[in-house]
């Protein structure tokens, strides 16, 4: 579909037939129901529970307020054990939340929080870890779950990476005690904005479930307190049309994953390491330069094609103004260095061949 002057940008949203969508939207006109956990939200809810293989979802208005409510609910303002190497919500919500983050380096190879070095940054005030599956590669969940267990903390991943991911056969977002995942435009699936909470523990589920209307117990009557996080019926219309596509929006992805694993030239490069018995979803595929001149030269000479990889994710997240400036050198130095290229459906072979070319030819 593309041509020379179209913009190649990271990614490109998956847009379902017109057609579907305005069926969808059509049940909204008779309804006239557009929130507040309607038909729509229920029957995407259902579907996204057996399509993903979890017990219980709770789906919202974007990917950042679960992380805020989940932090909220079990976070006690205290200190929060977390990745550098993540999109800066991971962060953010943390600090929103009247919490403070405690930075763990990252695996050099599969990019997630290194889990070897998680005990000695555990305090007294320490309540919950919240590390990221970054790229839809799974932090070691057993070893976490083991330490978080030892020292009686909280499990929170945010898996807005991870949709279809699944570890031993299981769903990913089973893993820790809350998952959350996005489903933003620039996710693999997606509802424009919205994203979804995964919590095991009945009870937690539903402090959670009332957390996301207002506290709401029926119209006049309060569990405790809450906030807004409710997705609207025309986010789920969106859901509901996407979702009949993503084995196909996987599988194409793969292809184009491939096309990159066997056409670029991995001397100097480097991939992300994804762990065992893990079936990836290909929602990003990074590459790391040895150096970040070289970054630089091949995103300038692909942007020079109107190709436009993303830093994703640059800087270290403890660099950044409101954060406590700790020492992070493997978070560092691979968010200097690492560039997501461009994978979506619909990518031409010319086009990831030109990709390829400019990137192998400015390697050296
Ligand atoms: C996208 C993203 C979020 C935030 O999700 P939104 O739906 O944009 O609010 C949080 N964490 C990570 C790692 C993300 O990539």
């Amino acid at each position: 579909m593309e041509n020379l002057r179209d913009k190649v940008q990271v990614t490109q949203t998956f847009m379902p037939p017109k057609a579907e969508y305005d069926a969808q939207l059509e049940r909204i006109w008779e309804s006239k129901w557009l929130t507040n956990r309607g038909v729509l939200t229920k029957e995407l809810e259902l579907k996204l529970k057996n399509y993903l293989n979890v017990h219980d979802i709770l789906i919202m208005n974007n990917g950042t307020i679960p992380l805020q409510i989940a932090l909220k609910l079990v976070g006690g303002e205290g200190e929060i054990i977390t990745t550098p190497f993540s999109y800066v919500a991971t962060t953010a919500a943390i600090i929103w939340e009247n919490c403070t983050p405690v930075f763990v380096d990252i695996d050099p190879d599969y990019l997630t929080i290194d889990e070897s070095q998680i005990e000695a940054s555990i305090t007294e005030k320490t309540t919950a870890i919240l590390a990221t599956h970054v790229f839809g590669n799974p932090c070691n969940i057993e070893v976490i779950d083991k330490i978080a267990k030892k020292h009686n903390l909280k499990v929170i991943y945010d898996a807005a990476h991870c949709f279809g991911v699944t570890y031993n056969e299981e769903s990913i977002f089973k893993s820790g005690d809350i998952s959350t995942c996005s489903f933003h435009a620039t996710k693999l699936f997606h509802t424009g904005e919205g994203g979804a909470i995964f919590c095991e523990d009945k009870e937690l589920m539903h402090k959670i479930s009332y957390s996301h209307n207002f506290g709401h117990n029926g119209p006049i009557d309060f569990h405790g307190l809450g906030i807004n996080a409710k997705i609207s019926e025309l986010q789920s219309a969106m859901g509901l049309s996407v979702l009949p596509y993503m084995d196909k929006i996987i599988l194409e992805r793969k292809k184009v994953v491939n096309y990159y694993l066997k056409n670029l030239s991995f001397e100097t490069l480097k991939t992300i390491k994804i762990r065992k018995n893990v079936t990836w979803n290909y929602s990003y595929f990074p590459i790391i330069f040895k150096n970040e001149e070289t970054l630089f030269k091949v995103q300038k000479a692909l942007n020079d094609e109107n190709v436009f990889p993303r830093r994703y994710f640059y800087p270290s997240l403890n660099t950044i103004s409101y954060t406590n400036k700790s020492n992070m050198p493997v978070s560092e130095s691979i968010a200097k260095r690492i560039l997501c290229l461009p994978l979506f459906v619909g990518m031409s072979t010319s086009l990831l061949q030109r990709i390829c070319d400019q990137i192998n030819k400015n390697l050296v």
